[in-house]
């Protein structure tokens, strides 16, 4: 995946994913205040721009984000949500540049019925996550859900598919990265489509 790293300051980080928590929130993926989303500013020393705890995902201003370190810990801003420590993990072990986190419906389903991971073949669809549309079969993993952003973030880098920018948290919700904020868009929205497709048990 790309090194590149975003240019932006913290505002406008803020500012691009107020405009991506928006989107997915009129979409039911993020509701309450359910979610986060973070863009890489910096690689070394890892810096992430995190969208702030407790807001309304559908109504979040530049400001509501906040700058965090490698361990998802506050160097600015607000306070961030617990979560952005996997944020953090998941940019480190996967070079990723931004990532989404949603709690959507489809996720959590699919993780109770495939615990043991969701197998997806022969869809156009998976051109969108950059797998060939045919003849590969690839899983999406599952994780147990954990209070504990370690365990978790363990438990994601053992499960991990190179193949899928994405893991599901069972019980719990969707994590999915991308080299940009706008390519995790779109692998976020692939992945939810699969899972969507998958739901109604004619997936395969
Ligand atoms: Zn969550």
């Amino acid at each position: 995946m790309s090194t590149d790293v975003s240019t932006l300051d913290l505002e406008e980080a803020g500012a691009v994913l107020a405009a991506e928590s928006a989107r997915f929130a009129s979409f039911g993926w993020m509701r309450g205040t359910s979610g986060n989303l973070s863009v890489v500013l910096s690689r070394d020393p890892l810096r992430l721009a995190v969208t702030a705890s407790g807001h309304d995902k559908g109504e979040l201003t530049p400001a509501d984000v906040v700058l965090v370190d490698e361990r998802g810990d506050a160097v600015s801003g607000g306070r961030p949500s617990a979560e952005a420590a996997l944020h953090a993990r998941v940019a480190a072990l996967t070079g990723a540049g931004a990532v989404v986190h949603v709690h959507t419906v489809a996720s959590v389903a699919l993780g109770r019925r495939s615990p043991g991971g969701i197998v997806l073949s022969d869809l156009e669809m998976l051109k969108g996550v950059g797998v060939p549309a045919h003849g590969v079969e690839v899983t999406l993993p599952v994780i147990a859900n954990s209070q504990d952003m370690t365990v978790l973030g363990d438990r994601l880098e053992a499960a991990r598919d190179v193949r899928m920018p994405a893991v599901v948290v069972a019980g719990h919700g969707l994590y999915v990265w991308g080299d940009s904020p706008r390519q995790a868009r779109h692998h976020t929205e692939v992945v939810e489509w699969l899972l969507e497709l998958e739901l109604t048990g004619t997936g395969r």
